[in-house]
């Protein structure tokens, strides 16, 4: 079939464009300005998926027609020939898919390959089941694509999840001390996007956030693959033991920072998983280590993506504690000068600079603190999706308005990950030199973290009063002498 296939700018890598069905066809993509205009994105995202269109194109050649327009489509109206598709990540474009299929210019929409399992395959696992729990789907994907198995059947080791293994504190220096992530070298695409983003910028067609700075992500196949194997030398065998914790010197610590290149399809998610795993055969990396990893990916990637279509756009609206605090002014534009508390200061800055935080960073400094004062889940969904150099509109619900805010009242976590300024004292540096105490929670000293949980405690005991795993929390607030002068410091607190 020689129809051409037009590539969305998440389609990226060489399991979209180079298969044997894909090979012999022409490619399209479309910079659609309406795209890059109609949210606020963070400047280095925008610049990322820029360069990796602008790079892909420049490797396809002839094959590749790089339109430029103001719609998606406009741009195949000007291409002229209809076109198939992969599944695009998100309803809205999925919407947008079944209209243009409608009017002629889309000729059908394929399966994607940048995800491991198939919608069809996680709905037939789904279906039926009282509680969907992502463990249970993790052993079946194990299972399923045979990784990490004893050919009996067995998971390796003997264990499904070593997580006990990899909660532990930072070592106490600066820095882990592992080497330096992959960095890409920019060229001149790069420097055409980013005079084309100054232009933008200018003309105000784009707002101004987060600040500019050399990219750090891969923008192409080649490079992804560099990060990735940089990744599996150098910084895979300490990947596990420290996942949880944060340093303030050290803001990529052992994590793989491969979520942009996997969401931008330049990385075969499977691909990632059984490389992993071969680093595993050869010796070179520990089992908790490697199946810490191989769970993000097989697991939770997928998992995540999978909720997202199966719950259904609906799932975006949960609120289930009633959240509805604007997202402060400071909080939108990055900037953490008004902010005192050294955990979020840190967090918040990273966002501004890179356009990246760790995963305890998103979920235990940034999503706990949202949690603790209300933030409206819809309203910071779609902060995560714009200031993130790695958000797309698939990857937020089932983490934002799920795991980290429990809007969906206990879908895609069984509690909350609500937590006082103890936990972040024993999994970070940050406290040492914070203005605040964890270990006070009235008066000029008291941490916005610790304080914040009891409030948010309070104003949440009803509605949590179901749940088996807050029963504990709960009681600790009931024999709390300070109660009612906490809750009023906090409902007043301006400054964190
Ligand atoms: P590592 O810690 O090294 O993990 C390896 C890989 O596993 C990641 O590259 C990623 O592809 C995958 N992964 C792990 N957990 C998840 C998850 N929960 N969801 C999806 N993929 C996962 N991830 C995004 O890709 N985009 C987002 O916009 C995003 N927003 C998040 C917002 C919140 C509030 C939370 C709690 C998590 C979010 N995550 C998001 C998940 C996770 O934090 C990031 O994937 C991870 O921090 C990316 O950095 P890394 O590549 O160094 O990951
Ligand atoms: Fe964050 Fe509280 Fe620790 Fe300060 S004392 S760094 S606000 S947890």
């Amino acid at each position: 079939d020689g129809t051409p296939l037009w590539l969305f700018g998440d389609q990226l890598g060489r399991h979209f464009h180079a298969t044997p069905e894909n090979r012999g066809r022409d490619v399209l993509l479309i910079e659609s300005e309406a795209a890059l205009a109609r949210r606020p994105f963070h400047r280095q995202k925008l610049h990322l998926v820029l360069s990796a269109m602008r790079h892909l194109a420049g490797e396809l050649g002839d094959r590749v027609t790089l339109v430029r327009a103001r719609t998606y489509r406009e741009g195949l109206a000007r291409f002229g020939r209809p076109v198939v598709v992969h599944e695009p990540g998100s309803h809205a474009a999925e919407r947008l898919l079944a209209e243009l299929i409608e009017e002629g210019l889309v000729e059908a929409e394929l399966p994607t390959p940048g995800f491991i399992r198939s919608k069809r395959d996680f709905a037939a696992w789904a279906d039926g089941r009282g509680r969907l729990v992502m463990e249970d789907f993790y052993r079946d994907q194990r299972r399923r694509y045979a990784v990490l198995m004893e050919p009996d059947g067995d998971p390796v080791g003997g264990m499904w999840n070593l997580d006990r293994a990899n909660r532990e504190p930072p070592p106490r220096r600066a820095a882990l001390g592992v080497p330096r992530a992959y960095r890409p070298r920019e060229d001149d695409v790069d420097r055409g996007v980013r005079d084309d983003l100054d232009r933008l910028l200018r003309a105000r067609r784009i707002g101004p956030v987060g600040v500019d700075g050399p990219r750090l992500f891969a923008a192409t196949h080649d490079e992804a693959g560099r990060a990735l194997r940089r990744f599996l030398t150098t910084r895979l065998a300490s990947f596990g033991p420290h996942q949880d914790a944060m340093l303030t010197g050290d803001w990529a610590m052992s994590h793989a920072l491969l979520s942009a290149s996997l969401n931008l399809g330049l990385l075969d998610p499977l691909a990632v998983v059984r490389a992993a795993e071969a680093r595993l055969r050869g010796g070179e990396a520990p089992l908790n280590s490697v199946e810490g990893f191989v769970r993000q990916i097989l697991g939770w990637r997928e998992w995540i993506w999978h909720l997202y279509w199966y719950l259904g756009p609906s799932y975006l609206d949960r609120n289930a504690l009633d959240a509805r605090t604007p997202l402060p002014d400071w909080w939108r534009r990055l900037d953490p000068s008004q902010v005192s508390a050294r955990c979020l200061r840190t967090a918040l800055a990273g966002v501004r600079d890179r356009a990246y935080a760790h995963h305890i960073q998103r979920l235990m400094v940034l999503g706990n603190f949202a949690l603790q004062r209300g933030f409206a889940p819809g309203a910071l969904t779609e902060w995560f999706a714009t200031a993130f150099v790695d958000g797309h509109p698939w990857v937020m619900p089932a983490n934002v308005i799920g795991m980290s805010q429990y809007a969906d009242g206990g879908v895609a976590a069984t509690k909350p990950y609500a937590a006082g300024g103890a936990y972040i004292n024993t999994m970070s540096d940050y406290c040492r030199d914070c203005r605040y105490d964890p270990r006070v929670r009235l008066g000029p000293d008291a941490c916005p973290f610790t304080a914040g949980y009891w409030a948010w405690l309070d104003r949440n005991a009803t509605r949590l009063a179901g749940n088996r795993r807050m029963s504990r929390p709960l009681s600790g607030l009931r024999r709390l002498t300070d109660r009612e002068a906490v809750v009023e410091q906090e409902r007043h607190r301006e400054r964190y």
